[in-house]
């Protein structure tokens, strides 16, 4: 498999009126051989026109994109070794799904066996052994995109693309799809780059998420990363849950940092470097939380709903931080009645330092 490089890409449309609009502003990215990135972010933030630019549909106002050693920017889709799987599957309604499949193979004028038996093999690696013969409207929304998948698949291109294929399909067939092309991908080893506004999916997915907002990049790292790590609060934000509090840093200690809120201590995991210049709040995600009965020197504050989930149960608390969500296993004491006074607690290893953007 190849890498794919895009260096200070941007695209800048034009509006009705004339004006500018900029889709993407000065992206730079890599994607390494075989590796599954995910492009995330809210929708308009430039994730389809980034990845149209890779495909070769659309052209960059600026920069320069690589697959391989090879720029491609100013190369035709065709010439571009590059399969595209869409939100709306793009089957052909009149063909099987077998000539659905074999529609590339047959451009490619490959020899009528061979496309049989390439066919008949995708089709199995698909989870669609045997469908052949039988029209795509037959088939469910997922067993249809999984025949959009076969057929971009089956011409063996270099760079695999995905644009929210799974938004159609109803929740339960959602999860089962992700763990179907994370399967057929890491067996196949082809690089892909996928784009999706849905955080849970990227996180799933993907070996690296690229966060986008308003056209640029935010932050590139690793599920991991992006939800422990999160280099802003947009980041922090869109990756999911979280309450943010303002922050004394008083010392910065070699594996931990002392600050202080509402007068308190706490000492927290050093997880990013501090910077003199950069002002800070403290992130605390729902599972970083806890409540107990009012207590002095903690966050005060007021039950107004407890939401059963299962497994946990979600209290939203009013504070003089607002509205917080605090996270508790359900059936253990750490719950409380709607409107009772409580404290917030803070867990300080899971407690994080973000920039205050
Ligand atoms: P996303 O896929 O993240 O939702 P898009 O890449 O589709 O975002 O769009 C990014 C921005 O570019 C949006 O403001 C959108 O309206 C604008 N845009 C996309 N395509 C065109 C186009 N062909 N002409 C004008 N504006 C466009
Ligand atoms: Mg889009």
């Amino acid at each position: 498999s190849v890498s794919v490089t895009l260096k200070n890409i941007s695209k800048v449309f034009k509006g009705f009126e004339g004006n500018d609009i900029r889709a993407v502003d000065d992206v730079s990215f890599n994607v390494n051989p075989g590796e599954f990135v995910t492009l995330l972010g809210p929708s308009g933030c430039g994730k389809t026109t980034t990845l149209r630019m890779i495909a070769g549909f659309e052209t960059p106002t600026k920069g320069k994109i690589l697959i391989g050693e090879k720029d491609v920017t100013f190369i035709p889709p065709w010439k571009r070794d590059i399969a595209m799987v869409f939100q709306s599957y793009g089957l052909f309604p009149h063909m099987s799904v077998g000539n659905n499949v074999a529609y590339g193979l047959k451009m490619r004028k490959v020899d009528k066996n061979k496309i049989k038996e390439q066919v008949s093999s995708i089709l199995e690696l698909v989870g669609l052994k045997g469908f052949e013969h039988r029209p795509p409207s037959s088939l469910s929304g997922g067993q249809q995109q999984s025949v959009a998948l076969a057929r971009a698949l089956v011409v063996e291109p270099s760079v695999l693309l995905f644009d929210e294929p799974l938004s159609n399909l109803d929740v339960l067939l959602r999860e089962q799809m992700r763990v179907e092309i994370r399967r057929i991908q890491k067996k196949v080893g082809i690089t892909t780059l996928y784009v999706t506004h849905d955080r849970t999916e990227a996180m799933t997915l993907s070996d690296r998420i690229i966060v986008m907002n308003n056209g640029k990049i935010m932050q590139i790292g690793s599920p991991n990363e992006v939800y422990e790590k999160p280099n802003s609060k947009f980041v922090a934000s869109f990756m999911g849950k979280i309450a943010f509090f303002p922050v004394e840093i008083n010392a910065v200690e070699p594996g931990s940092i002392k600050v202080t809120i509402k007068g308190k201590e706490l000492i927290l995991k050093k997880g990013i470097k501090i910077s003199e210049n950069v002002k800070y709040v403290l992130g605390c995600r729902p599972e970083g939380l806890y409540l107990t009965a009012p207590k002095k020197g903690h966050i005060e504050g007021r039950v107004l709903t407890n939401v059963y989930l299962g497994n946990y149960v979600e209290s939203y608390v009013e504070t003089e931080f607002g509205e917080i969500m605090v996270k508790t296993e359900a059936g253990t004491s750490g719950g409380f009645e709607e409107g009772a006074a409580v404290s917030v607690v803070i867990k300080e290893e899971l407690a994080k330092l973000i920039p205050d953007d």
